[in-house]
Order: C-alpha cells, then sequence, then structure tokens
C-alpha cells in the first residue's frame, strides 16, 4: 500500500483543512518544535483506526479535535482522509470523523463502514493503526524496555500475522 494523499481539517494543530500529497520515494516533514510534525503521523495511525488516547498523546479521543487558542475558537469536530493505493493497483479513500459528543464514523469510497471493516482493510497490509512501520517518537526506547509478551506482539505486527488475530477475534464473537 501507498499513501498518496493526507487530508486533515480540525485535527489537532490542523484547524484549518489542509491537503498533503505525497509522492512516491522518501517524504520528510520538516519544521520547528511544535509545529505538528508528530500530529501528522498521528493522523495516519487515527484514520486507520487507532483508538488508545494514549497512543494519540491525548487524554480521551476527542481531544484530538482543535482546541482552540488565544484567537481562535475550538472546533466541533475533526476529520482526517486518507487516499491511497492498494497493492493491486487500486485507489481508495479511507475517512473518519469525530464530533464532540457523537463518537467518531468511517467512510470508505465515501460509503459508510464499521470501524472493523477499517481494521481488516488494514491489517493484512502490515499497515495499520499498530503497524511496526509507523514508529513515534520514543518508540524505540519503548522496544528496548518491553516485556517478553509485548516484544513479541510487535515482532507478530511486523510479520504480518498480527491480521490473522484481528480475523479470529472477528470469527470468535460471531
Ligand atoms: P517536536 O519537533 O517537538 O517533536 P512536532 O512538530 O512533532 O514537535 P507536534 O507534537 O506534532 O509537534 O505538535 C504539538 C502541537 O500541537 C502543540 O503546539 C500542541 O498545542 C498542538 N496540539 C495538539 N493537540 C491539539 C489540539 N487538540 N488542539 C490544538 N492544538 C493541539
Ligand atoms: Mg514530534
Amino acid at each position: 500500500m501507498q499513501i498518496r494523499r493526507l487530508r486533515l481539517s480540525g485535527f489537532k494543530s490542523f484547524v484549518e483543512p489542509a491537503t498533503l500529497t505525497i509522492e512516491p520515494g522518501l517524504t520528510g516533514v520538516v519544521g520547528p518544535n511544535g509545529c505538528g510534525k508528530s500530529n501528522l503521523l498521528e493522523a495516519i495511525r487515527w484514520v486507520m483506526g487507532e483508538n488508545s488516547p494514549r497512543s494519540m498523546r491525548s487524554g480521551g479521543m476527542e481531544d484530538v479535535i482543535f482546541a482552540g487558542t488565544a484567537s481562535r475558537p475550538p472546533r466541533d469536530f475533526a476529520e482526517v482522509s486518507l487516499q491511497a493505493e492498494a497493492d493491486d493497483g487500486s485507489d481508495f479513500e479511507v475517512m473518519r470523523r469525530i464530533e464532540r459528543g457523537a463518537g467518531s464514523a468511517y467512510r470508505v469510497n465515501g460509503k459508510d463502514v464499521r470501524a472493523k471493516d477499517v481494521a481488516l482493510t488494514f491489517a493484512d497490509a502490515a499497515t495499520g493503526a499498530h503497524s511496526p512501520a509507523l514508529v513515534s517518537q520514543g518508540k524505540i526506547a519503548q522496544v528496548i524496555a518491553a516485556k517478553p509478551a509485548e516484544r513479541r506482539m510487535m515482532l507478530e505486527e511486523a510479520a504480518g500475522i498480527a491480521g490473522l488475530h484481528v480475523r479470529r477475534r472477528d470469527a470468535e464473537s460471531k
């Protein structure tokens, strides 16, 4: 899977709608401390289904919504859309939106889907919110300090078999 474009609106520090086009090859994001570089990575994680406030560096899931500054009022919703090219060459777009007091909703190619469908979309691509390809600031130290069971989970994700667990949990819940 190749991420082609990321759109953010009201997500963390990205209060105004912003579009990032990602060309093939290496993309670097540079900027001063606090300008939003890590927020971009978190947006990718979030649209792929991340639901742990801790890994979004927030207290609750609604904290991803722009909270306002001295000169700007807070927003009521946050929206992130990720357009990507699948391994078979087809394009797809995943969108997630969260509204204050109303929770979050997903769309794939413009159609409402369940969170589970989004998790399955990414589970087999070794991508997804918990992909080892997304390495947050401070994560390396965490890998070194991890307990064996946690490290095993990281290795399973890296090996691309974590998707099997998602499917098993799905099957067991039926
Ligand atoms: P560093 O170089 O220090 O790693 P960075 O470029 O990664 O910095 P981020 O951590 O992505 O910066 O951005 C932090 C900024 O995002 C802070 O200024 C913080 O106030 C802002 N921010 C985070 N969440 C929100 C929110 N919900 N509403 C408004 N601003 C937010
Ligand atoms: Mg950072």
